[in-house]
């Protein structure tokens, strides 16, 4: 089977196009520039092929993509009739999508509904499945929501402790993101263990981050909440803030909430901290060289980290496993040992040497230790296809 995996961002489109079975990708690449002029950059292998396309939208971004995908030179397919279905990464599923869904008008309906949830994302979104629908009619679509995972946490857990009528009528509430992640590191785990029933708190460290904390596969809690911006502190995002740093910011220096809240998500973080960089590999270059500021960015990381997983593993009461993943977890052995020198008090011991690894998935903890620690690269492509066959054959 073969599935095209889009995320269609406000003017770009990420795709893949990949097997569910075996996870092997034929082919994959980018669309930028959509409505400014149109650039596509096309990998199959190590080759690489960059045009410049016009695409004055996104169906003209859809149109290009299958046109390289059946190209006599770079394609993979030779005709479109070979893709058997598309799976959408869709942010925002609200209240309404607890789980991936067949693309139908219900769904789309739904889908726009959320848009007040996922202001930005949700319509760049709904751009990428309606240019689908027009170039290829009648192909199977599936939407794969980063918050869908999330769904199954307690009341306790999502409710926010402001007045009821704000949840009741607005649907005010954690979500959480990164959904897709989580739920594939979730499964990844129990295969590894060969069960199901472990309780699992999962670092997704990246540019974006957030943890999960997972009881028999099931998410009970998790650090994002109505959007991306809460949790642990993140390469440009504040994470947790108190609502009065707003008010105050906002009274002093004349900011409306929403210059506010950009400054909070794209100018805070350990960037904001560092006053260097956003990157991860930046941050450690210059601690190395003695960088006070890099330094306390990466101690706050660290911290924040570890007191999240702390109160997760009350939260689960105990854990079996603790899991790294993204590009700062999979690749960051000094960022995960700090996270762990904090986690000492219940038994987590790394091994130094085997949390050298990079990118691959390993047990890093001494046997010892009371908890696995594990690095397991994500995959939120390939759990994208695999939710989108599994749908598609069920309904066939
Ligand atoms: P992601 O959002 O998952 O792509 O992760 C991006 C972050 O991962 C950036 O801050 C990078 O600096 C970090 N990262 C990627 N590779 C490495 C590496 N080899 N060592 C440390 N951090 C890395």
């Amino acid at each position: 089977m073969n599935v095209l995996v889009i995320n269609a961002g406000s003017s770009s489109l990420k795709y893949q196009l990949m097997n569910p079975e075996t996870g092997d990708v034929t082919a994959k690449g980018l669309c930028e520039r959509i409505y400014i002029d149109g650039r596509l950059t096309h990998k199959v292998g190590d080759k690489k092929v960059v045009k410049e396309i016009p695409m004055p939208t996104h169906s003209e971004a859809i149109s290009a993509v299958l046109d390289i995908l059946q190209d006599a030179e770079h394609g993979v397919i030779k005709s479109v009739d070979e893709i058997d279905a598309v799976g959408h990464r869709v942010l925002h599923g609200g209240m309404k999508f607890s789980d991936s869904c067949i693309i139908d008008d219900a769904c789309i309906k739904a889908i726009e509904d959320c848009i007040p949830l996922g202001p930005l994302h949700n319509p760049a979104n709904l751009m990428g499945i309606r240019a689908c629908q027009a170039v290829m009619p009648g192909k199977p679509q599936v939407a794969v929501f980063d918050t869908a995972f999330h769904m199954t946490m307690p009341p306790k857990a999502y409710r926010y402790a402001i007045p009821a009528e704000y949840y009741e009528n607005d649907d005010i509430r954690r979500y959480g993101f990164h959904g897709t992640s989580h739920k594939y590191i979730a499964r990844r785990v129990a295969a590894l263990l060969g069960k199901n029933e472990f309780k699992l708190v999962n670092c997704h460290l990246g540019n974006g981050s957030s943890l999960s904390a997972v009881k028999d596969g099931k998410c009970m809690d998790t650090s994002m909440g109505l959007s991306p911006l809460a949790g642990v502190p993140m390469g440009t995002r504040s994470g947790d803030i108190d609502a009065c740093v707003v008010q105050f910011i906002c009274n002093k220096y004349g900011m409306s909430v929403d210059e506010c809240l950009n400054m909070l998500n794209k100018k805070s973080g350990v960037l904001a901290i560092s006053g260097v960089s956003s990157d991860f590999r930046d941050l450690e270059d210059g601690a190395a060289n003695g960088d006070e500021k890099c330094q306390l960015a990466l101690d706050k990381f660290c911290y924040e980290v570890a007191k999240y997983v702390g109160s997760y593993t009350a939260a689960l009461n105990g854990i079996d496993i603790l899991t790294f993943t993204a590009g700062v977890g999979e690749n960051g052995p000094e960022t995960r040992q700090a996270i762990c020198d904090y986690l000492g008090f219940m038994g987590v011991k790394l091994d130094p040497e085997k949390n050298k690894v990079r990118g691959k998935e390993m047990c890093i903890s001494t046997p010892d230790s009371s908890v696995q620690v594990w690095v397991v690269p994500t995959n939120e492509e390939l759990m994208i296809a695999q939710d989108t066959a599994e749908l598609v054959n069920a309904a066939k």
